[in-house]
């Protein structure tokens, strides 16, 4: 199936990422965080180094090479060019690991349909990641992978069609009932509970 997709956007190929090559050459279309482009960096071959490039699929890592280099606009020793891998169905978080595009859209599969927080999802990957003997274990609590998805979202100008027919994707009012943005059970107190719970001032409704 053709889905068209903006001209501007980089064609992020879905599914598992299979046959990675050994390494990740840098292209001029590579940037670096803050927009730069490789191709308008200025760069010559003696400012370019390859480094180690953990990827993360939903099944297990895996370490290839990667070719980046100095960023002459930030200067900044951990702001490096790098490929961009979306025709890999990667996305590329900072030179040094990768997610595999799988993992972004079963998160958001999972999300829709079982109220998945992200720390169970996660949880899910590291169990499949020993499960496979990954050599490599998932970014550790999480975090790295959130701020990822978000990132990821952005880039792909996540459309979705949540939007009121009549008042548009900006409506005055919006009811959130709540129960899909999870929270972390050790987070259960006295000043949050699931919106489930009853309280004292619970409205009694005869017949529910
Ligand atoms: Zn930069
Ligand atoms: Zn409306």
């Amino acid at each position: 199936m053709d889905i068209p997709h903006d001209r501007d956007l980089p064609v992020h190929r879905s599914g598992p990422p299979n046959d990675l090559p050994p390494q990740f050459p840098l292209e001029p279309d590579g940037r670096c965080r803050c927009g730069l482009l490789a191709a308008e960096a200025g760069l010559s071959t003696s400012d370019m180094g390859w480094s180690d490039f953990i990827v993360h699929t939903e099944h297990g890592a895996v370490k290839r090479r990667i070719q980046t280099a100095p960023c002459p606009r930030c200067k900044h020793a951990r702001r490096r060019i790098g490929p961009d891998l979306a025709e890999y169905g990667l996305v590329n978080w900072n030179n040094g690991i990768g997610f595999a595009r799988e993992l972004f859209d079963g998160f958001l599969v999972d999300f829709s349909n079982k109220e998945t927080t992200f720390s169970s999802f996660v949880k899910g990957v590291e169990a499949r990641y020993l499960l496979h003997g990954s050599e490599y274990g998932f970014p550790q609590g999480g975090k790295t992978f959130e701020r990822a998805c978000y990132a990821f979202l952005r880039l792909v100008r996540f459309d979705s069609p949540m939007a009121c027919r009549l008042c548009g994707s900006r409506p005055d009012v919006v009811i959130c009932d709540g129960t899909s943005i999870g929270f972390a059970s050790r987070m259960l107190g006295q000043a949050l509970s699931p919106p489930t719970f009853p309280t004292t001032e619970s409205k009694i409704k005869a017949g529910v």
